[in-house]
């Protein structure tokens, strides 16, 4: 552990703060505020975006989700933000449900180490989350903004991109934080489409999932756990491969095999 101020750097919390204050209000300012009045920062740390957030968005709700109680607690001495909306909880068991959220925008400099889970339970709730914007580690930012036929296509492109339209924003160095991280990082928006809302989710996460774990293998060959299924042969795209297969394919796919069930 190495301190600053007074304050100690957890590394399992994956702690890199921003230092450069205008990289931090560019991206606050990618908020768009359309069609909701509530922002969720996830992992705000020592505030340095919270500080932009209040400073730009002074009539909006603002709710801080932190896992470290010390920086939690730094965040209610420090923040003009009332008590019940600074929350210590680890973001990946926070239910907006609990806290009767239905429409807000995410925001933040996510810790890497969880950032794909983060993307999950960020789809997990798509309903009630119409944007988002985060930083992520440069090669996961360019995975989830990927398309069809690059190496980087995958789980994580495919499921982001069934509900969000995606836009890699713009890389940033390494040495614009404390400590100096081993990766550059880039900010990216999602801003949810407002198409494919009819199809069973958990069918589609498990038809991606099997399909890219066996990239290479024809689609009729990974999908094997569905060969029961009436008509299976029948199901388009089965000569492909999981890479070759678009956003709207695997959504088309994953249709064809409920409504054959
Ligand atoms: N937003 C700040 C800090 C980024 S570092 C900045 O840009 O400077 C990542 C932050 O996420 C840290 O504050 C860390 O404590 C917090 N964090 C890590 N895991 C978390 C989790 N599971 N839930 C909520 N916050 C988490």
């Amino acid at each position: 552990m190495r301190q600053i101020i007074n304050f100690f750097l957890k590394k399992k919390f994956d702690q890199y703060f921003l230092r450069d204050h205008n990289i931090a209000k560019k991206i606050v300012n990618y908020l768009s505020f359309e069609n909701y009045n509530t922002v969720v920062e996830i992992g705000p740390g020592l505030g340095i975006l919270t500080q932009y957030l209040l400073i730009n968005n002074p009539y909006h709700h603002i709710f801080l989700i932190e896992i470290d109680e010390e920086l939690v607690s730094f965040l209610r001495r420090n923040f003009p933000i009332s008590k019940e909306k600074i929350i210590h909880i680890d973001f990946l068991k926070w239910n907006p449900e609990e806290v009767n959220l239905q429409n807000f925008a995410i925001i933040g400099n996510f810790p890497y180490n969880i950032s794909s889970q983060i993307l999950f339970h960020i789809l997990r709730y798509n309903q009630y989350i119409p944007e988002c914007i985060g930083m992520f580690q440069k090669e996961v930012a360019k995975r989830i903004t990927s398309h069809k036929g690059k190496k980087t296509y995958g789980i994580l492109s495919v499921l982001v991109q069934t509900f969000y339209d995606v836009k890699y924003l713009f890389t940033i160095k390494e040495k614009v934080f404390f400590p100096i991280p081993n990766v550059q990082s880039a900010v990216i928006s999602l801003k949810r489409k407002n198409e494919n809302t009819n199809f069973n989710k958990n069918m589609l996460f498990q038809c991606v999932k099997i399909a890219f774990n066996q990239r290479r293998k024809k689609l009729k060959n990974s999908l094997q756990l569905f060969k029961h299924i009436p008509n299976f042969q029948k199901i388009p795209f089965l000569n492909k491969r999981a890479e070759e297969l678009s956003v709207k394919e695997f959504l088309q796919l994953t249709k064809e095999i409920e409504i054959r069930k």
